[in-house]
């Protein structure tokens, strides 16, 4: 499925993240950086150890040893994978997490900001927070969509609550170079022509659709 929205397109297909020729891939993380199961994996297994070490050279250089933040994107080479860039990102955990919906939706507004900003035109999402990170994968399909809905038709959507709950990353701040600072205004969609979501199952794809449709309607 692909729809115009702004001056861009949102597509949904099923598939496996790791095959997409876009510009950039999105990484569901951990705070470590460090790798982990799920796409996370996925990801690393398909770019090669050089990957792996990319990231820990950013925890011990640019990270101070430090996990990074929830939703602050940290960007990389993508080595092995088609897509040239990984962005890096850690979503809420849902049942663990305060205001998830804000972090979850600071999560995509931040990586496709990052992606602007680098000069990206296409960028892939797998759907975050919706394995391990356990939450509902109708609930986060809405915000994702309308997160990125909002991007493209160059809505600022960071509201006075959405930066109280990514402003209390710091640690990301340090890092200056690579993580985005998210208390920065608005850019807004700057060049991204593209952005994916990529659904590792038809069930989530279906999910994900629906989700589309009702968001769209919604104007
Ligand atoms: P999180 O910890 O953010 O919940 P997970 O990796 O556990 O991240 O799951 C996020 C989503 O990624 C799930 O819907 C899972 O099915 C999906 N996923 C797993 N492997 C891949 C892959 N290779 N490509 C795309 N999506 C994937």
């Amino acid at each position: 499925m692909q729809v115009q929205v702004g001056h861009g397109s949102i597509t949904l297909v099923q598939g496996d993240i790791t095959h997409q020729d876009v510009d950039a891939i999105v990484n569901a993380a951990n705070k470590t950086l460090l790798g982990g199961g799920g796409v996370d994996g996925a990801i690393h297994q398909a770019a090669g150890p050089e990957l792996l070490a990319e990231c820990k050279r950013i925890r011990k250089e640019v990270l101070g040893g430090a996990y990074v933040e929830t939703a602050q994107p940290v960007m990389t080479n993508g080595y092995r994978l088609k897509a040239r860039h990984v962005i890096h990102v850690v979503g809420p955990i849902c049942g663990i997490d305060p205001h998830p919906d804000r972090l979850l939706a600071a999560a995509y507004r931040n990586c496709l900001q990052l992606a602007a900003e680098a000069g990206l035109k296409s960028v892939a999402f797998p759907s975050i927070s919706t394995g391990a990170f356990g939450c509902d994968v109708r609930w986060a399909s809405r915000i994702a969509l309308g997160t990125i809905v909002d991007f493209l038709r160059g809505v600022d959507a960071t509201g006075a609550d959405d930066k109280e709950a990514v402003e209390r990353s710091e640690p990301a701040e340090k890092s200056g170079l690579r993580a985005r600072d998210a208390t920065a205004s608005h850019h807004g969609p700057g060049g991204i022509a593209e952005v994916r979501m990529v659904l590792f199952t038809r069930a989530d794809y279906d999910v994900y659709v629906e989700a589309l449709e009702a968001v769209l309607a919604e104007g």
